[in-house]
């Protein structure tokens, strides 16, 4: 009989989980005025609000946080990172940030001005933002299948060729200072980008002189499905995967919160010095000096650990496995999800979920809801409420999926806890007709309102 994968640790120190009643959850929602981000986490028995930051942290890397180096500059924390990143990404000058979106801020500060376009593949949520709060505009450019959540199409994040191609002859080059790729594509559901995929944009982007950057939260994850679908890659390790998807772009963006295994850390790595140079002053003014950049040395050090073992199929073989063990799980039990699974999270289309809820009632948050209260799984709405409203109609934007996410933290619940997560959208799902009203919003902030919206039910 062939061996099943098998996760490749085992737990030295446990974390216990408060549990709780469903009468106690159904008060706790409601003083939370339905919002997600309202709940203490000991009101919470499985936290899949998001993967980012939340992941549990080897026996090397806190030894590495013994080792750190607090030094303000030349800090050697902070030379063997720059030694990891050159060696694993292959890009000789890297800045550290606080955290992802303050490696967007810094980049950001230094290219972009009023006007800009930038392209890329369903940017990020804070890469937006960045983005529009400089007046500048993100054009998605993600290929039709991303937005059908039955399409088995193996690489969903991709690029659709002539929507960039028409991009970059519609506007002269001074007005496309960068294009961004997503790996994998956090908006479309961790969905990865084909190494031909990367190949062609970096090819067309060349062609007409555009800078290309990764978005590289989830690079390690992205490696791994190209190793799993593209054939050309299957006996090639990830590091080997990952240096060659490197080659093709000149510099990336990185949530260290994700792909890295660290609790807060970011940075932007460059292949070119002169752009190094110009969001090096950045650097300075908002996160720190050049060698620290916001970041303890100790943190720098678990970084670097946490970059070499993410880049190790094992880990990520169970990590993908355990997404793909819930997602089949629970479309055994006919869950309606975005295929195929993604790299860090399941997707619950709510749409189908609730077909008789309409997207103006919020059906992805009200599914989070019911779920929430029905075993004490927080999840998270990636659906209306954070599409948000358009800024000058102020008029709802509907987008085209209405979904609940199910984010995985890397290396901290078994797929006993992933089981319980499985059936408590059974339960909710077998009780889908009782629901005849979704939810209202009674208060909301001007932007990003998910964050802090106060909603009740509709009577
Ligand atoms: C999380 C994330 C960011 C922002 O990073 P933070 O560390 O949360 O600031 C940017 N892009 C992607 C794809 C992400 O997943």
């Amino acid at each position: 009989m062939k061996l099943p994968y098998i996760k490749p640790y085992k737990t030295k120190m446990v974390e216990n989980i408060t549990t709780s009643t469903k009468t106690d959850r159904e008060k706790w929602i409601k003083e939370a005025y339905y919002n997600m981000f309202n709940l203490r986490s000991d009101q919470v028995i499985i936290d899949l609000l998001t993967d980012s930051g939340t992941g549990a942290m080897s026996d090397n890397q806190w030894a590495e946080m013994m080792k750190g180096d607090e030094s303000y500059a030349g800090s050697t924390s902070f030379l063997k990172l720059r030694q990891t990143i050159r060696d694993l990404l292959g890009f000789h000058s890297f800045l550290p940030t606080h955290q992802g979106r303050a490696a967007e801020n810094i980049l950001f500060s230094a290219l972009l001005k009023e006007g800009d376009i930038v392209p890329g593949n369903s940017h990020f949520d804070t890469t937006k933002g960045h983005i529009e709060m400089r007046k500048a505009n993100a054009v998605d450019c993600t290929i039709d299948e991303a937005f059908d959540t039955e399409s088995t199409h193996p690489f969903k994040g991709n690029l659709d060729l002539n929507k960039l191609e028409n991009v970059y002859k519609k506007y002269p080059k001074e007005k496309i200072p960068i294009t961004i790729i997503t790996i994998t594509c956090n908006s479309s559901g961790g969905q990865p980008v084909s190494m031909q995929n990367i190949k062609d944009v970096s090819k067309l982007s060349k062609k007409y002189g555009i800078t290309l950057f990764y978005d590289a939260a989830r690079f390690a994850e992205n490696a791994y499905f190209i190793k799993e679908r593209e054939d050309n890659y299957k006996d090639k390790t990830i590091k080997e995967i990952v240096k060659e998807m490197f080659t093709y772009v000149d510099g990336c963006t990185m949530s260290s919160k994700k792909d890295a295994i660290v609790n807060m850390g970011g940075f932007v790595a460059f292949r070119d010095r002169p752009l190094y140079e110009k969001v090096a002053n950045f650097d300075i003014i908002y996160e720190g000096f050049v060698t620290y950049g916001g970041m303890a040395g100790r943190d720098m050090a678990a970084l670097a650990q946490g970059l070499d073992e993410a880049t190790e199929y094992g880990y990520l073989q169970s990590r993908v496995k355990q997404i793909e063990y819930l997602g089949e799980t629970s479309q055994s039990y006919g869950i309606p999800i975005q295929t195929p699974i993604g790299g860090h999270a399941i997707f619950v289309d709510a749409k189908r979920f609730y077909p008789h809820i309409p997207q103006s009632e919020f059906p992805a948050q009200l599914l989070a809801v019911e779920l929430y209260k029905e075993a004490g799984v927080r999840g998270v709405e990636i659906g209306t409420l954070l599409a948000d409203r358009n800024p000058i109609t102020r008029e709802n934007r509907y987008p085209k999926l209405e979904l609940m996410r199910l984010a995985v933290p890397r290396r901290v619940y078994n797929n006993n806890q992933m089981k319980y997560v499985a059936v408590a959208l059974k339960n909710v799902f077998d009780r889908r007709n009782e629901m005849k009203k979704g939810l209202k919003i009674i208060w909301e902030a001007d932007i990003m309102r998910h964050f802090t919206v106060k909603l009740d039910k509709i009577n």
